[in-house]
């Protein structure tokens, strides 16, 4: 974080000519003047608020003209980068006494949330308001110029009440890349007058469309996961906080009216206090009597559940805050006829500004109350962990530290502290090693965030969800993981902290170099090595080999580096990404093995590097598609070809070695682009389909396999007998919103080379099943017996779960075709089960599912 260094306000002109003048001077002259009246956003935009929608350059242009203006009572911070660099802005905004401490009400305010010093009437509250987490819901950006415009400039007694009785963290855009794609959407369609019709072009956005972050992740359900710079901004400033009341705007269909939380009572997150939605109860009698003063319709108590904790309104109610969602009826665009009427953008903008001051309003009537709520929060929190029978959490990775640490340092960005083991030990049957495993303790002060984050529930009082039902952090990691009801004797002092990992260099001279394949960033370091020109095999057998070290076992998977094959120079290659990776190579001295094939072996498969088709457009899940694009680099270093299904047919795919379908509907693809893909399949292309392009493979006879399809499951649940008052509950029971399953993966097969375990949880949203093949060694994973690990699912669909595959692979001419209906990287980080998705750029053709195969002769 840095705060922007606050320049020489000056007097300013007050026309739209005199705002150019001025936004053209205030960069360069350095003209000394006294604290002025900061300017309107239109002064400097040249535009009025609705008219045209804001750009993030624009609000960044603004908030520094203002924080400029208004130094004694305002910071600017720059809190972090988005992917495509913009930067993400936090206005701090406070008296001029208390500003000028700033830094010391921080540290007692934290002192009194973290229950570690008394409670103090005269601190102020902290009021966090955030807005346009996504990017298409553009009134609360443009909203929030005028908040801080009325904040700052505005020397109303409400403004100065506000100022000396609170803190204000005011973030104006959580999602700037999503943003400006809408914005630059709306504004190029607009023309002299508005266009209502909500078939103009401008009210139907492109694919992808604005709410999603530059890899098409919705940023509202990273909140947990931070598997995004955005994010992991946010939530830094939000711990270094802890805000009383944290308000995140939003929008809706444009045919609704505004919501504002309390939600549904039924479908809160288990871990939020009572007292929590009897604050937001009582702040929203603060923006119901806003919206009846300009008599505007509004609801509560209805939608919109309060369940998933990796959402901007749930993840503060677990930590002593209060989480409040607003939704605005969108105009998405500048003018959209709804069923209220035409709702055009600045009425939407003013809703916002009206919620934001009823908000800061509400907060402020009840200061003691919200003070003295966070600072039980803690103490009964620790009460409670007290009594839980559950002391802590076991987790634990043997092969894979890169995977571990990710872990820890996930937790440790939401202040989760993981000491490690000693000794090693046992627990409910799972061995966990000592360095290698972490022991989590419940008694610690983030004990409601631990029990949400890594809950395995799966019975609901309400089993209709908006969102996922599951989301057990160490199952997406797939760590060892086991519940401890005592506390392990030995553990270390000191929580875990980040270090710089180090691993010895290569010395020069073995027979060949060994990567074990059971590390995270080890398809990274391999992708690297091909990309520099490196030979490289990998072994389809555990071996033994004579090293620098002595004997070594190497599993199945671990890719060597014979320095017989390299071309001059390598080594210094191997060094210099070595090094990069910090992953350690054994120095094997001999090509003869006493256990398993020598290195020359046929078995020692050669791997190239994969050049990847991703298909995404148009009919595509689009955070499907984001999620795979983003995993492919993060998880084998690959960043593949984003073609449109509407190309696909025009295109060359001799470049590509792999076409991945994400989930989406395949319908626009005839004849012709089956042939195709078919006929790229048969000379060696390697296909991968989930979901929908799974389904869309198996109709097309490219996947053989048998597919049962969502509509059939529903069936199995009959809702004839249910009354009309039951839809929504008979709909609910027909879904998987999303819930975490045990499969069982076969170990030997290639496509599950540097597993740790056979069991490996996948995350399932869709209730479409595959049927195990008849065919010998297609079917690589199959749901186990007892298949729900976290989440609702009805228990119908479990049965025939419990008989499904969840991983096909079989080969096809010279090609492979491989399918999932699971989602392989849910949301980023289901990087466990994201391995199968890179084993299958580098080793399909280290498969063959034929039982007369030809001899490993091919290609
Ligand atoms: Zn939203």
């Amino acid at each position: 974080m840095s705060t922007l260094p606050a320049r020489k306000s000056r007097t300013l002109p007050r026309t739209l000519l005199g705002a150019l003048l001025y936004s053209l001077l205030c960069w360069g002259s350095q003209l000394a003047a006294a604290e002025t009246t900061p300017p309107t956003p239109a002064e400097i935009l040249g535009f009025e608020s609705g008219q045209w929608h804001v750009r993030h350059d624009q609000i960044d242009t603004y908030f520094r003209v203002l924080a400029e203006n208004a130094p004694t009572t305002t910071r600017l911070e720059i809190i972090g980068r988005t992917h495509e660099q913009r930067p993400l802005l936090q206005l701090v905004i406070a008296s001029e006494k208390n500003l000028a401490k700033l830094e010391q009400i921080r540290q007692q305010h934290l002192a009194v949330a973290r229950g570690e010093a008394a409670f103090d009437p005269n601190l102020p509250l902290v009021i966090w308001l955030g807005y346009g987490v996504h990017g298409n819901e553009s009134s609360g950006p443009n909203a929030a110029l005028e908040v801080a415009y009325q904040l700052v400039a505005a020397q109303s007694d409400e403004a100065k009440q506000t100022l000396e009785n609170a803190i204000i963290l005011l973030q104006p855009s959580l999602n700037p890349d999503g943003m400006d794609r809408f914005a630059l959407w709306a504004n190029m369609h607009q023309g002299t007058s508005p266009v209502a019709d909500p078939q103009h072009r401008e009210h139907v956005e492109p694919w992808p469309n604005g709410r999603p972050n530059h890899y098409w992740f919705d940023l509202n359900r990273d909140w947990l996961p931070l598997q995004h710079p955005e994010s992991r901004a946010r939530i830094a400033q939000f711990q270094r906080w802890l805000p009383h009341v944290l308000a995140d705007f939003h929008e809706m269909g444009t045919d609704g009216t505004y919501f504002f939380q309390p939600g549904i009572p039924s479908r809160n997150n288990p871990q939020t206090p009572a007292k929590t939605f009897e604050l937001t109860a009582k702040i929203a009698n603060f923006h119901a009597a806003a919206m009846d003063k300009q008599q505007t319709l509004y609801f509560t108590e209805e939608a919109f559940d309060d369940f998933y904790v990796g959402k901007g309104s749930t993840y503060p109610d677990v930590q002593g805050s209060v989480g409040i969602l607003f939704e605005q009826a969108s105009s998405r665009g500048h003018l959209q006829d709804s069923i209220n009427g035409p709702l055009s953008f600045k009425t939407t903008i003013d809703q916002q500004v009206l919620m934001s001051h009823s908000t800061m309003r509400g907060a402020v009537a009840l200061k003691t109350e919200l003070q003295q709520s966070q600072a039980e929060f803690y103490r009964d929190a620790q009460a409670a962990a007290k009594v839980d029978p559950v002391q802590g959490f076991m987790v634990g990775d043997d092969g894979d530290s890169t995977r571990l640490n990710a872990f820890l340092a996930l937790l440790a960005q939401h202040e989760i502290k993981a000491y490690a083991l000693k000794d090693d030990m046992q627990l409910q049957g799972q061995q966990f090693h000592q360095g290698r495993s972490y022991y989590i303790p419940l008694k610690q002060r983030q004990y409601r965030l631990i029990k949400a984050a890594f809950s395995a529930e799966t019975n609901f009082r309400d089993n209709t969800f908006y969102d996922v039902s599951a989301w057990t952090l160490p199952y997406g990691f797939n760590l060892n993981f086991a519940q401890s009801r005592t506390t392990p004797n030995g553990i270390a002092d000191q929580a875990w902290q980040p270090k710089v990992a180090k691993v010895p260099a290569a010395n020069a001279g073995a027979f060949a170099y060994a990567l074990r394949w059971t590390d995270q960033q080890a398809p990274v370091m391999l992708a690297e090595l091909l990309k520099k020109g490196l030979i490289v095999r990998s072994s389809l057998q555990a071996f033994s080999a004579a090293t620098n070290n002595g004997l070594e076992q190497f599993a199945a998977g671990t890719m060597l580096i014979p320095a017989g094959l390299q071309s001059e120079g390598w080594f210094e290659t191997l060094l210099a990404v070595q090094q990069q990776f910090a992953l350690p190579l054994s120095e094997i001295t001999t090509g003869l093995t006493p256990v398993g094939s020598d290195l020359g072996s046929r078995l020692m498969v050669p791997v190239t590097l994969p050049k990847v088709l991703l298909v995404a457009g148009p009919g595509i899940n689009s955070a499907e598609a984001g999620e795979l694009w983003f995993s492919l680099e993060r998880l084998a270093g690959i960043s593949p070809s984003l073609v449109e299904p509407q190309r696909f047919s025009k295109i060359d795919l001799q470049r590509y070695s792999h076409i991945l379908l994400p989930d989406g509907n395949y319908s626009s693809w005839q004849e012709k682009e089956q042939q195709l893909l078919k006929s790229w399949v048969a000379a060696g292309g390697i296909l991968w389909g989930q979901k929908g392009g799974a389904q869309w493979l198996a109709e097309k006879s490219i996947l053989q396999a048998k597919v049962l399809q969502a509509a059939e499951l529903a069936k199995l649940i009959s809702s004839s007998a249910a009354n009309y008052s039951d839809k929504e509950q008979q709909a609910g029971k027909k879904r998987i919103a999303g819930a975490i399953f045990a499969a069982t993966l076969d170990l030997s097969h290639p496509l599950a080379f540097g597993l740790p375990r056979a069991i490996l949880p996948v995350f399932k949203n869709d209730p479409m099943l595959l049927l195990p093949a008849s065919d010998a060694y297609v079917t690589v994973g199959r749901y186990t017996d007892k298949p729900q690990l976290a989440g609702f699912t009805s228990p119908e669909y479990v049965a025939q779960i419990r008989q499904a595959a969840s991983l096909l692979a079989h080969n096809l001419g010279r090609g492979r075709v491989i399918a999932m209906t699971d989602n392989p990287v849910f949301r980023g980080y289901f990087v466990g089960s994201g391995r199968i998705l890179v084993n299958s750029l580098f080793l399909a053709k280290a498969f063959d599912s034929q039982e007369t195969g030809d001899d490993g002769e091919e290609e």
